[in-house]
């Protein structure tokens, strides 16, 4: 490891925050000269995470995400937290800058010294935004942060790859009866440890109180999720702050029932390899869609399957064919 690497490592071992920021940034960096040096300080840090708590947590725009975990946050750092905030947004290469994560949401949090904001890259697809923060992960618990929150919007497929890497998954929803089901696909509240009815204060108390009850009766139909656990449905405000010590008390009491029954290591060591084949489908698939030989192929066989003259699973075969045969 060179003396650069070496500072870089110490850096963020002793919670510097400028060598954090420029371990993060290198992680993100998607430069193939980066990538040697990103693995080296990842080995180096890697025998220093697992401490951390890892919360994914997930709602429509407008939900109230950022004033929730900026709330969350402040309370974790009054308990003796220190409290980490990544983003997952591959909408962020469309919208040209990130909506998540972004310092200026998490006003009181990213001015504490006990915070770290980092807001998602605003390049990537789905895949390299994952593997980001992953890796990110790594770098932050490394640092000495207890609970990292991992942020994400819930109208994608970024929820299930955020539920692959964290302890709890979290979904706020909107009070409102009649609507609760809106905005959020069916699969992802399968995916949820918790959800909570936020701006559940003023005149939106009792309509929170009905959303509750009409969520406990979805969750009824869908399969738990983690044995020993049903996944509550509790009202809060991330405004007034209402309900946000019930709710952490509920994660508390979540780590501490599946570290006693063992499906947290279970499901941790489980993540890893899950992350392992992500990156690797990952990577297959990027490698595949930007063969040049393959490029052509690919329009033609989508085009021909959408008039219907060809079975999918033969046009896959012939790409992949195509893509291995050189
Ligand atoms: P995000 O897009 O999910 O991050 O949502 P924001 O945190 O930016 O909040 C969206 C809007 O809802 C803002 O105008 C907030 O002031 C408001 N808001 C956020 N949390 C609450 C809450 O707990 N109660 C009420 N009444 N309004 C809230």
């Amino acid at each position: 490891m060179n003396a650069l690497l070496e500072s870089l490592v110490d850096g963020v071992v002793d919670g510097d925050r400028t060598a954090i920021g420029r371990a993060l940034t290198l992680v993100e960096s998607a430069r193939d000269e980066d990538r040697e040096m990103t693995v080296q300080l990842l080995e180096a840090l890697l025998p220093r995470c697992g401490g951390a708590h890892r919360i994914g947590i997930t709602g429509v725009p407008g939900v109230g995400k950022s004033t929730f975990i900026d709330a969350l946050g402040m309370n974790l750092i009054q308990l003796e937290r220190k409290v980490a905030v990544l983003a997952v947004d591959p909408t962020s290469t469309v919208t040209g800058g990130s909506i998540l994560g972004d310092k200026t949401r998490m006003a009181r949090l990213a001015n504490d010294s006990s915070a770290f904001v980092r807001p998602s890259p605003s390049t990537g697809n789905l895949g390299g935004v994952t593997r980001t923060t992953r890796e990110s992960m790594v770098v932050l618990e490394a640092a000495g942060y207890d609970v990292v929150l991992v942020e994400t919007v819930g109208i994608g497929q970024s929820e299930s790859a955020v539920a692959a890497m964290v302890d709890f998954f979290l979904i706020l929803m909107l009070p409102g009866a009649g609507d609760e089901l809106q905005g959020i696909k069916k699969g992802v509240l399968e995916l949820a440890e918790m959800i909570a009815i936020n701006k559940a204060d003023g005149e939106n108390a009792e309509r929170a109180l009905a959303a509750k009850t009409n969520y406990l009766g979805a969750l009824q139909l869908t399969q738990p999720l983690t044995p020993d656990w049903i996944p509550p449905v509790v009202t809060c405000s991330g405004l007034t702050g209402e309900g946000l010590d019930e709710l952490w008390n509920m994660i508390e009491e979540h780590r501490e029932r599946l570290t006693k029954n063992g499906v947290w290591e279970e499901r941790r060591k489980d993540q890893q390899l899950s992350w392992m084949w992500a990156m690797v489908e990952d990577r297959l698939l990027t490698a595949l869609k930007t063969d040049p030989d393959v490029k052509q192929m690919l329009i033609e066989a989508e085009s021909s399957i959408l008039r219907g003259e060809e079975i999918p699973s033969v046009a896959a075969e012939r790409l992949i064919q195509a893509h291995l045969g050189h």
